[in-house]
């Protein structure tokens, strides 16, 4: 069997597409605020990328860019001023944090409204107890992709490998929502491969290069691999060894071109959604 891959970079060109005829039939231009400190580079690419498909789509979308050194009460003055600020819809502040910000302070201080990461407790309480509020990114897109990829997934056994607050926790509240029988393995699970090897659904979130062996894969098993880290040769490589995967799983995403592009869409996806929520009108 070859798998078929699941082009991430269509699924969410066309999500786009749909939130840009949205935005067109709105009275108003829903908005995004990025705020990135310092000079990470990964997060300038992150910033950018985020900022042209934002305006490319109709938002408001501006980055405030702050020095290196700046301090967290500054920071969390910002917020306030965002968080009063009736033109924006949605605040994203890009992580990592330098040493002297804590993110947790950062994360706790953005309107639950406007936190369109959906990294607040707030929102992760809610997708916890299964009310609507803003959902992590990037799972969200994972389910996007799981649900154009066809799989079923009411009863199906999902393993996701990773337990992060930004992407395995809020991937095991969203495969358990859709009625999928979730395990979530981590670094201190004892038989990691058995574990995977068990996954009608396979969703690897650990940032270890090629950690995930072909014969970790079910035959016909759908893998979504959430994974971006330099290989050996400085390409963008996932937590799955791709070509091994390829002839067992049924389906799976590739690295760049799979949840990547979609962590984007789903960004400007929540920052509709709370732009609408915001001014009590209809999702649809
Ligand atoms: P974290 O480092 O926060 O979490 C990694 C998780 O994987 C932890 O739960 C850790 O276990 C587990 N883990 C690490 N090593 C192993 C191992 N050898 N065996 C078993 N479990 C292990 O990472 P994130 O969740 O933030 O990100 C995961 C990956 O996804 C990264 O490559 C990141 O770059 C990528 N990513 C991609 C995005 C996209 O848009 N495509 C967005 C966000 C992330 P423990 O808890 O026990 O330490």
């Amino acid at each position: 069997m070859t798998a078929r891959i699941i082009d991430g970079k269509a699924v969410a060109e066309r999500l786009r597409a749909g939130l840009a005829e949205r935005i067109a039939t709105l009275p108003f231009r829903p908005g995004l605020r990025v705020v990135r400190i310092g000079e990470d580079p990964a997060s300038g690419v992150y910033v950018r990328n985020k900022d042209r498909a934002a305006l490319a789509a109709g938002f408001d979308s501006a980055t405030i860019h702050l020095p290196a050194e700046t301090c967290e009460s500054s920071l969390l003055a910002l917020i306030a001023r965002l968080n009063a600020d009736p033109a924006v819809d949605g605040i994203l502040v890009q992580l990592p944090l330098p040493p002297q910000i804590r993110a947790d302070a950062v994360i706790a201080a953005v309107d639950p409204a406007k936190d369109v990461d959906g990294f607040h407790p707030v929102n992760a309480g809610r997708l916890a107890s299964r009310q609507p509020g803003l959902v992590p990114c990037t799972p969200k897109g994972v389910m996007h992709l799981l649900r154009e990829a066809g799989t079923p997934l009411p009863g199906a056994r999902a393993v996701v490998l990773g337990r992060s607050q930004i992407v395995g926790r809020p991937m095991l509240q969203l495969l358990l929502a859709a009625d999928c029988t979730v395990t979530v393995v981590h670094s201190r699970t004892r038989d990691l491969p058995g574990e995977c090897r068990r996954a009608e659904i396979l969703v690897a979130a650990v940032g270890q290069a090629e950690l995930v062996r072909g014969d970790w894969v079910a035959e016909g098993a759908t893998v979504i691999d959430v994974g971006i880290n330099r290989g050996g040769d400085g390409k963008l490589v996932g937590d799955v060894a791709f070509a091994e995967a390829l002839s067992r799983a049924a389906a799976i995403t590739p690295v760049p071109g799979g949840v990547g592009p979609m962590t984007i869409a789903c960004l400007l996806e929540n920052t509709l959604e709370a732009a609408l929520a915001r001014r009590s009108l209809p999702a649809e």
